[in-house]
């Protein structure tokens, strides 16, 4: 079964991060008014109680804190996200000039994102990659020269996939931290072959709900207005973005702002070995009751 869904889901994939617009079909389908916390029904509610229009979004909705709860994960199968709850993601950096506006302006929300770095970005800027992992955000990989893995043999793309996570590695081996098990394809293309492989070295593949396509030449306010109505459709979800472009950086505060207003949390991923290893380490670390045996 896992590998039909696989091969039924890869069409859908093949677009995403730096290709031309014209590249890949629509990832979202727009559905009607399912945000859970912005829908009519929820206003009539609330004034049939209070027997008036509200003067500013109901208080439960305006009481929910933007920083939501961390989730560790050893899969993607694992990475279940309940109504109104978003990940933010970030690709292709790190990127003097705009990584370091982003950090700002995600610790002035109190929010943490996953930051899916290049290797040859991570060589460039070894000392912006350890700024991102100290500053508490999740760092993973997409590649090192952000190849389109499908054009690759298989050998040729895993070692794209390894020599992309070394170089990230080698920036953090400083600090002592070392990077994340998500991995994310360039241009998010993948075959299932590839995508199966991918797992089995280890990696945890982070798909895309809601591609903010800021890689587009538009203004911060189009990319904004896009994103919002993509998530508002889906009501919950990864959401992608590239540190790289100035109208991400630009449009960040008050996506985040409207994230707040309209009842999201910010979920901040971490990854957690795979189970068999994590497994065998929990067995292995077992006081022995040598009286029992
Ligand atoms: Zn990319």
């Amino acid at each position: 079964m896992r590998g039909l869904w696989i091969i039924l889901l890869v069409p859908a994939l093949v677009a995403g991060c730096a290709k031309a617009p014209s590249a890949g079909p629509q990832l979202t389908a727009y559905a009607q008014d399912t945000d859970p916390f912005t829908t009519s029904a929820v206003i009539v509610d609330f004034v049939e109680e209070v027997g008036e229009m509200p003067q500013s979004i109901p208080p439960r909705l305006a009481a929910a804190p933007l920083a939501g709860r961390v989730l560790s994960v050893a899969s993607d199968a694992e990475l279940a996200l309940a109504p109104g709850e978003v990940v933010l993601t970030f690709d292709d950096g790190p990127r003097p000039g705009k990584t370091e506006t982003i950090l700002d302006t995600l610790d002035a929300f109190g929010v943490h994102a996953t930051f899916l770095m290049l290797g040859e970005a991570a060589e460039r800027h070894p000392e912006l990659v350890r700024v991102v992992a100290q500053r508490g955000h999740t760092i993973g990989t997409h590649t090192f020269s952000h190849t389109d893995l499908t054009t690759l043999s298989l050998s040729a793309a895993m070692g794209e996939m390894q020599s992309g996570y070394d170089a990230v590695a080698s920036a953090l081996d400083d600090i002592g931290q070392a990077p994340s098990r998500f991995f994310r394809f360039p241009y998010l293309a993948q075959t299932g072959l590839i995508r199966t492989s991918a797992i089995e070295s280890d990696f945890i593949v982070l798909d895309v709900d809601v591609d903010s396509k800021d890689y587009y030449k538009e203004t911060s306010a189009e990319v904004l207005a896009r994103t919002l109505a993509r998530l508002d459709a889906q009501g919950q979800g990864v959401i992608l973005f590239h540190d790289i472009h100035a109208r991400t950086v630009a449009m960040l505060p008050e996506f985040l702002r409207e994230l707040g207003e309209r009842g999201y949390s910010v979920v901040t991923l971490r990854s957690r070995p795979a189970s068999v290893f994590e497994n065998e380490l929990i067995t292995a670390e077992l006081p022995i009751d040598f009286d029992a045996l």
